[in-house]
């Protein structure tokens, strides 16, 4: 997330475009469907640089599976995020989100009913809290970018499920990451399946491509039409990052001018992964194994 829309109200901290009605225009133009090649924007990767963006997804996810083994009830966010800090120097890569539009932080961790772009701080981790970790680090001037959320403690049966459940909405948009897909594709996934579980599906932050930036063309809605948008390319690499509310889909920003909460105050979980499109298939890029 950060990506749009760090700091913008259309986030995903990321590009400096209006990341809806970026996707929305091109949704409509029907110009997409005979110039596969040519959204505007959108980067193909060489080998080469899909080397570095491998190295960019590992660094993130060993520092991911770090704090998630680290966190428990008594630590402040601060805390995680020194453990970010050193963990991404010790492997040679640099944060993304530091400096980020003003970010002043490693990593971002939203808890509750915050939704994405928490700054970490002085806030101490609560057993029964469910907190969003988003990590993003760049290595040989390529990006990644991955999110969980996760359960501290004992939590209620109902945060479990709304966690359960967008990972699996996640796990749903990278399936329909093949080429020849279109971006609506992904979308659709993630809104067909979470609505009729009753969640709301975020929709004013939205994942994105990524690469050399943290925010690239194209913007990746989490709600949409299949069958539309930019067709999906080998050598594409984008940023799929469903954000579920258990209560209605509506945001608001916070007076720190980062963290996004649910408006109606309801609890929210995030996970992306930096997904390559490739002929085998979707290749996530930010896991550990
Ligand atoms: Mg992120
Ligand atoms: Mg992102």
């Amino acid at each position: 997330m950060f990506q749009s829309s760090y700091g913008k109200p259309y986030h995903n901290m990321g590009s400096d475009n209006h990341p809806r009605n970026s996707y929305m225009n091109l949704s409509l133009s029907t110009n997409l469907n005979n110039a596969p090649n040519m959204s505007a924007g959108i980067t193909i990767k060489s080998p080469q640089e899909i080397v570095f963006m491998r190295k960019a997804g590992r660094v993130v996810a060993e520092t991911i599976s770090l704090i998630t083994k680290s966190i428990e009830p008594g630590m402040k966010t601060r805390d995680l995020d020194i453990l970010a800090s050193k963990h991404i120097a010790q492997l040679g890569a640099e944060p993304s989100f530091k400096g980020y539009r003003g970010f002043p932080a490693t990593i971002c961790t939203s808890i509750n009913e915050e939704i994405v772009h928490g700054i970490p701080g002085t806030k101490v981790i609560r057993d029964g809290d469910i907190v969003s970790i988003d990590v993003g680090a760049i290595i040989g001037g390529y990006h990644g970018d991955s999110a969980v959320t996760v359960g501290v403690g004992q939590i209620s049966r109902q945060a479990r499920d709304l966690i359960s459940a967008t990972r699996t909405a996640l796990d749903k948009g990278i399936e329909m990451a093949q080429a020849g897909n279109r971006i609506g594709d992904i979308s659709w996934a993630v809104e067909g399946y979470a609505t009729p579980l009753g969640y709301g599906v975020v929709r004013e932050y939205v994942g994105h491509g990524i690469g050399h930036a943290l925010h690239e063309e194209p913007s990746i809605p989490n709600f949409g039409d299949p069958d539309k948008g930019p067709l999906l390319i080998p050598g594409m690499v984008i940023a799929i990052e469903p954000m579920l509310n258990i209560g209605g889909w509506k945001t608001r920003q916070l007076p720190d001018k980062w963290t996004v909460v649910t408006a109606d105050g309801s609890l929210s979980a995030h996970f992306e992964h930096t997904v390559l499109i490739s002929k085998e298939g979707p290749q996530v890029l930010t896991s550990v194994q």
